[in-house]
């Protein structure tokens, strides 16, 4: 395998429009094309600043480049599996069957006790952020994490096994303020089969 020392905006697995009528193809192209891609672009920006101070041996204030080095790789690697754990609609299935859902039933009571909480972890982020669903392999439970940005609040560790982006430009265009219909709209692309490959991958 070659070694790859910068990150590469990832393909869709489908196509702009396939995600309609819950994602316009005019939303999921901006959102892939401009926003990921920015992360990616500012990700490799920092990693070629910190190169050259490593090689030319240059002061450089860390504190400030870090934290933009979390926002920027945070974005791309979440955005990479959001992209990965939708699929159209025509193709979904409306819940996890297998380990993934005998974990969240486990775990929360109910399927449905489980969506009724992820969607209000995704509604209530407070500012920009994400909801994802992890997966603490000491305790093995199934927990929502609530991302303020793209790095505050992450459970260390933690496996992702699927995330849903809440920043005002996921959905802009299609539901203008309301995030509510937005997370309502979400479980009809939402690729289970994804997220069930990642929890078996887990427990192997
Ligand atoms: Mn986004």
């Amino acid at each position: 395998m070659e070694f790859q020392k910068f990150y590469t905006l990832p393909k869709l697995p489908y196509d702009y429009r396939d995600l309609e009528p819950f994602m316009s193809e005019e939303q999921l192209r901006i959102h892939h094309t401009k926003h990921h891609q920015a992360y990616v672009n500012g990700a490799n920006n920092i990693l070629q600043k910190l190169d050259k101070a490593h090689k030319e041996n240059l002061d450089i204030d860390i504190k400030a480049t870090l934290k933009e080095l979390s926002w920027n790789i945070g974005g791309h690697l979440l955005h990479t599996l959001f992209w990965e754990n939708m699929k159209p609609p025509s193709t979904v299935v409306g819940k996890p069957g297998g380990l993934l859902g005998d974990a969240i039933e486990k775990e929360f009571g109910s399927f449905e006790r489980f969506k009724k909480e992820f969607s209000q972890a995704a509604i209530s982020v407070e500012g920009s952020g994400w909801a994802a669903l992890t997966y603490c392999m000491q305790t093995s439970r199934p927990l929502i994490m609530q991302v303020e940005k793209h790095n505050t609040n992450v459970y260390p560790m933690f496996r992702i096994l699927m995330v849903l982006d809440v920043f005002e430009h996921a959905y802009y265009i299609d539901y203008k303020n309301d995030r509510a219909k937005f997370v309502e709209s979400f479980w009809n692309i939402l690729n289970w089969d994804t997220v069930a490959k990642r929890f078996d991958e887990l427990l192997k």
